[in-house]
């Protein structure tokens, strides 16, 4: 414990030394005191005892006076440390005796052994602490006697040492302490850079702050080390600045890494990946909780159509626009999620009633469908809603999501802008649209398909045309209608190996079609909106049309008003250059979908298929009766064909015959039929 530390050890040695010192000091002064003591002492007594010995010399010359000698000897009364004194004659007769008043007569017999005192010197000499004065009275030639004087040396020498030592001793005592003290108060001057030193590293240890310094004081040694310590100080310091710098750099980082990881680089919103997380997460608690949790997928209408047309940039600038305008349309604790292109997730908070749905799902499908305007651009864009419930899915992620998909794509084919809730029974659906999509290659592969041929008539019934339309008998599903498996095959992106089937099939059967007519007829193409996406598929009609040798005035392509709408330009662009090749273009379903009449003007048709929609409400509504007319009007003013399909009573046809239609198609005349069989009747 006390050697723990140097400054303690140090001050138990200085200590230790200086007290050893100290005695060292005292046990030689002492000694060296008793010894001049011894001295003085021993002179005093020969001085004493050689003057007693001459006076004694007259007094026991003749006859020995002994009241003289007895006077003679008193006179040591004055020296307290005589024990006694004996004066013999010259036969070692003991003449007088005297005894010191300290002196206790009963220990004198011992003491003088006469044999002993013959043999001794003259003079004086120490034995058994006493100081023994032996001195002859008269000349060695005449001796007339002896003297004996015996001093006590100890007893007065312990007295007069132990005096000594009670004057010495306060004052070696005080420089004890005074060395001590001093001693100390260097070792404190001298530790206190260390003790500096370490209070600095405690205080570093407990701050962290590595800016601190020590001031360079003290010995040479302590201020070596207090610089090294301070260079080592500048280093940890840069170097914790360097590393806290690295550290700053690295969080930022993983802060950027996060953002793009977890939110879409273009909107801000949440990823696909950062949403799937937090569903995983909700579906879990809600699942616990007993809740139900709503999810809503939608997806822009047209959306890459304005892509196409107006360029990425102002693509981006509209999502950016529909994110902030949908946001507006949520509750606070919505999660809104962009999946990527013009999809996204919207986590509805707090499972909202089926009113609550109903009512956010319009507002956004309303407000959505106002006018954008981008760069002084207006754009109209739709949106198509599917909404699921977690309970439907059993609480699993992709489940849910899919039925929120599956709802959307219901919207989708409703006629767009509009929002769907998930029922089970999609999920049949689903099933089978899968089944169907998967079955479509091998379809074409397996010779599954054929195409039908239904004809158009003229007013006078003459056959003028045929529409061809695709039939599969196939060997997994049986009979599957164009109108299932057509939109299936755009969805999956199957439709472009069937078109392009179609088109080799026509090519292949169409001089036997038209062998048949005297006249000129015309044959009818689908084509699906997405074919007129894909400019490589006009390379392809034409190399099919060169490698057959077709007449292309005797090609019609039907298109949709929404093959047209959602991509305008592509579209134009598109049915230019089959337009260029010597084909024919009609506007398929019109009246079906959008119904607007304005942009008709813009687009170079040949024909206007008046959709079996408003033929079927011919004389049953006047609303419908009366526009059908409009149409018929509107188109003969622009110089277009009109067709009407799906007639199927003589009123429809006699109704259209008389206001003006050109052609007529429907089962009254003749279903869609095989070429042998129209070959064969
Ligand atoms: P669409 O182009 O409107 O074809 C007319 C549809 O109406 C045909 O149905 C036809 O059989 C049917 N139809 C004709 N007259 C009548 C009638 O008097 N009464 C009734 N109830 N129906 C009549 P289909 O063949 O089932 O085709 C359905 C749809 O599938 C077509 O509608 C077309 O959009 C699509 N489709 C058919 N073949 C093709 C094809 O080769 N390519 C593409 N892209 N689509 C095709
Ligand atoms: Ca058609
Ligand atoms: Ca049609």
């Amino acid at each position: 414990m006390l050697f723990r530390t140097i400054k303690s050890t140090t001050t138990m040695l200085t200590v230790v030394a200086i007290s050893l010192v100290c005695a060292a000091v005292v046990v030689f002064s002492i000694e060296e005191y008793e010894r001049l003591y011894l001295e003085t002492t021993s002179s005093d007594l020969d001085g004493l005892s050689e003057n007693m010995a001459n006076d004694l010399v007259s007094l026991i010359a003749l006859e020995p006076d002994v009241f003289e000698v007895t006077t003679t000897l008193l006179r040591l009364d004055r020296y307290e440390n005589v024990k006694f004194a004996v004066v013999y004659d010259n036969e070692w007769q003991r003449i007088n005796l005297y005894f010191g008043p300290l002196f206790d007569p009963y220990d004198f017999e011992e003491d003088v052994q006469l044999s002993e005192l013959q043999n001794r010197e003259f003079g004086v000499s120490v034995k058994d602490g006493e100081l023994i004065a032996l001195k002859l009275v008269g000349d060695t030639r005449l001796p007339l006697g002896y003297l004996l004087i015996v001093n006590d040396s100890v007893g007065p020498l312990n007295k007069s040492k132990l005096t000594l030592l009670k004057r010495v001793l306060p004052l070696v005592l005080l420089v004890l302490f005074i060395a001590i003290v001093g001693s100390l108060m260097i070792q404190r001057k001298l530790f206190l850079p260390l003790s500096r030193l370490s209070r600095l590293a405690q205080k570093i240890s407990q701050t962290h702050d590595y800016s601190l310094r020590i001031d360079i004081r003290g010995k040479q040694e302590v201020a070596e080390l207090s610089r090294d310590i301070n260079s080592m100080m500048e280093t940890i310091s840069s170097e914790t600045e360097k590393n806290s710098e690295y550290t700053q750099q690295l969080k930022e980082q993983q802060k950027t890494m996060e953002r793009l990881a977890n939110f879409d680089s273009l909107t801000g919103l949440p990823n696909r990946q950062f949403f799937m997380e937090t569903l995983r997460i909700e579906l879990a608690k809600a699942k616990r909780d007993k809740r139900n949790l709503a999810l809503m997928y939608f997806d822009l209408d047209g959306f890459k159509g304005i892509n196409d047309s107006f360029g990425h940039e102002i693509g981006d600038l509209l999502l950016l626009d529909v994110c902030q305008r949908t946001k507006t349309f949520l509750r606070e604790g919505d999660l809104i999620s962009r999946l990527g292109g013009d999809e996204f997730l919207i986590l509805l908070h707090n499972d909202p009633d089926d009113i609550m749905l109903f009512e956010i799902s319009e507002r956004i499908v309303n407000g959505l469908s106002k006018p954008f305007e981008i760069q002084s651009w207006e754009m109209q864009i739709g949106v198509s809603i599917g909404i699921a419930r977690a309970s439907d899915s059993h609480f699993n992620v992709s489940e849910f999501i899919s039925n929120a998909d599956i709802a959307m794509y219901r919207s989708k084919m409703a006629g767009r802008s509009t929002h769907t809730v998930f029922v089970p029974d999609m999920m049949e659906d689903n099933k089978r649209r899968l089944l169907v999509a998967n079955s479509i290659s091998s379809g074409i592969k397996n010779d599954e398909f054929t195409v039908h041929y239904q004809a158009k008539v003229a007013p006078d019934e003459t056959v003028v045309g045929y529409e061809a339309l695709i039939r599969w008998h196939s060997e997994q599903l049986g009979f599957v209608s164009p109108a299932e498996f057509i939109p299936i095959a755009e969805q999956s992106g199957k439709i472009l190996s069937i078109t392009k089937w179609v088109i080799q099939q026509i090519c292949e059967e169409l001089n036997q079609l038209l062998g048949l007519h005297e006249g000129s007829v015309v044959l009818s193409v689908n084509l699906s909106a997405h074919d007129i996406n894909n400019a490589s598929l006009v390379d392809y009609i034409r190399a099919m049309f060169e490698k057959y040798k077709v007449d292309t005035s005797c090609i019609e392509f039907e298109v949709t008003e929404s093959a047209y709408l959602e991509n305008f330009d592509v579209a134009n662009q598109f049915l230019n250059q089959i337009r260029d090749m010597g084909c024919s273009i009609a506007l398929d379903d019109f009246g079906a979908g959008y119904s607007s009449l304005g942009y008709l003007t813009q687009i170079h048709l040949n024909t206007l298929k008046i959709d079996k929609q408003f033929v079927d409400n011919l004389n049953v509504s006047k609303r419908s009766t009366l526009v059908t007319k409009t149409i018929i009007e509107m188109a003969k003013q622009l110089n277009l064909h009109i067709c009407a399909e799906g007639v199927e009573t003589r009123e429809q046809a006699d109704f259209l015959i008389a206001n003006g239609c050109h052609q007529l198609q429907g089962y009254l005349f003749s279903k869609p039929m095989s070429l042998q069989d129209i070959l064969a009747s």
